[in-house]
């Protein structure tokens, strides 16, 4: 069976559909992991953190990479920064160097079915679609994505990049919160009168991914 291909049959099942930015997100990575000379992140890597994909926008191209290069956010081998862009950059902790991929979305947009991004446009950004175009728009989606596999590399600018260093992730000890008694990394922990909070109990702000990149927010949960 094709390499490319098992891996965006395995998309399915982790990203929980095949769109064309979850495929290019899976050739990106094969495309810098081929150059770089390297495979996907081994156990030893994941481990230690060798390997670093480093993505710049929390797309369905993120999932592709997490899936093909095995650096995820739960191995803190996936570093996330809030730029915007479609890009990924693949370094190997023992000298912060490797490639970086910018993808043009403009250039991407010319493989794609014209009946595709009017249901896009319907479904994903407007909302408004009936359950047959959203089934229709899922399957041109899924062919679209395999065909993504095959078009040309000329849809990626790769240079070489080096990055500062990135400490490996730390471990801290646990303090219990004061008021709702869970355990909290001491880092997180908020002191006020000499008591120790969590962030929702001290009802402060905190960062939060979410759709829109990473945002400040305050007391996501509410009193039910
Ligand atoms: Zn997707
Ligand atoms: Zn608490």
């Amino acid at each position: 069976m094709n390499y490319k291909k098992e891996w965006l049959d395995y998309a399915k099942k982790f990203h929980g559909h095949i769109c064309p930015y979850v495929a290019l997100g899976v050739k990106a990575s094969l495309l810098l992991l081929s150059k770089l000379n390297i495979k996907r992140a081994s156990t030893e890597d994941t481990i230690n953190e060798n390997l670093l994909a480093i993505v710049e926008c929390n797309n369905c191209f993120l999932d592709g990479v997490q899936i093909a290069t095995g650096c995820t956010i739960g191995n803190n081998s996936l570093i996330y920064l809030d730029t915007g862009k479609n890009s990924l950059s693949i370094v190997r902790r023992s000298n912060f160097e490797g490639l970086r991929l910018y993808m043009d979305s403009d250039k991407v947009k010319g493989y794609f079915p014209k009946r595709g991004l009017k249901l896009f446009d319907k479904v994903v950004k407007q909302r408004n679609a009936n359950q047959e175009e959203i089934k229709e728009m899922s399957a041109l989606w899924e062919e679209t994505g395999y065909k993504m596999l095959e078009i040309d590399n000329s849809i990626f600018d790769i240079k070489p990049v080096k990055i500062k260093p990135i400490e490996r992730a730390p471990i801290f000890d646990s303090l219990k919160c004061d008021n709702c008694s869970e355990l909290v990394m001491s880092t997180k922990i908020i002191e006020q009168d000499g008591k120790h909070y969590c962030a929702t109990c001290a009802n402060i702000e905190y960062q939060a991914l979410i759709g829109r990149g990473i945002q400040t927010i305050q007391s996501l949960f509410l009193e039910v």
